[in-house]
């Protein structure tokens, strides 16, 4: 069986980029108690400059900084922002700390923290824009290779950024398509639906700051919906775990795949 671990989401980035609203337009003291956060050379770069502005761009948070200085950081598994006040003590060896007027904020487990923003280049229209592109996005799927899983494209960065295992999970679930069919037998409508549905339940995580699963790491326990056993098999190059109701979403039996290692 499939082991899967968390890793943030579009949706976490964005929250993050909520949290740390609060330092924007502060001029920030910045320093790298973690060694390897320092190593980037990141704090020094940033330290006594005006933060312009945080957003998330997929699972990166962007930080833009006066005099055109761009900090990407990217979470992989483990990574969080925690937002504390101004002279709270701080725990540990954060990678980065940037002390505004009134907060400060530390960022753990880097991992990805870097001064410019060149990797968000290529990533397809981020699924929780305020009005996502879903023409374009649409555009995007027909264009790549029509005999891949719907299931492994829609996790594609490229294709479509911020959506994860967990709301790809979700997104098919609720939109009754089975992760194994193929792009090119999935119809437009259904494509539009699937996005839609991933930046509406992503929107309402960010929002509420609670994630509404179903289905995902759920395998062998009833499907909410019609109570058939919820399956589980690894997809993708990286072999992580889909989750699906063979009920609700009928579609080809899943290839074998070797044992992850
Ligand atoms: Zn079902």
């Amino acid at each position: 069986m499939t082991k899967s671990l968390p890793v943030p989401e579009g949706d976490s980035l964005h929250r993050a980029a909520r949290r740390l609203q609060v330092l924007v337009g502060d001029r920030v003291a910045a320093e790298s108690p973690n060694a390897r956060g320092r190593a980037t050379g990141v704090a020094e770069q940033i330290d006594g400059r005006r933060l312009e502005a945080v957003e998330a761009v997929g699972k990166n948070l962007i930080l833009r900084f006066e005099g055109g200085v761009t900090v990407r950081s990217h979470l992989r598994m483990s990574g969080s922002w925690r937002v504390r006040a101004a002279g709270d003590p701080v725990p540990g060896r954060p990678w980065l700390v940037l002390r505004g007027e009134r907060a400060q904020a530390l960022l753990y487990g880097g991992r990805v923290l870097e001064l410019n923003a060149r990797a968000v280049r290529g990533l397809g229209p981020d699924i929780l824009a305020p009005e996502p592109d879903l023409e374009r996005l649409l555009r995007n799927f027909r264009r790549g290779d029509q005999a891949r899983q719907v299931g492994d494209a829609l996790t594609d960065q490229r294709l479509v950024a911020g959506i994860g295992n967990v709301w790809k999970a979700e997104s098919l679930w609720h939109a009754r398509v089975s992760p194994w069919r193929r792009v090119g037998d999935v119809t437009d409508g259904e494509i539009r639906a699937l996005l839609e549905t991933a930046a509406r339940l992503m929107g309402r995580s960010v929002e509420t700051g609670r994630e509404e699963v179903n289905i995902a790491h759920r395998a062998g326990m009833p499907c909410p919906r019609c109570g058939t056993l919820i399956r589980s098999r690894g997809q993708g190059d990286d072999n992580r775990a889909a989750y699906w109701c063979p009920t609700c979403q009928p579609g080809p039996e899943p290839p074998v795949h070797p044992a992850p290692s």
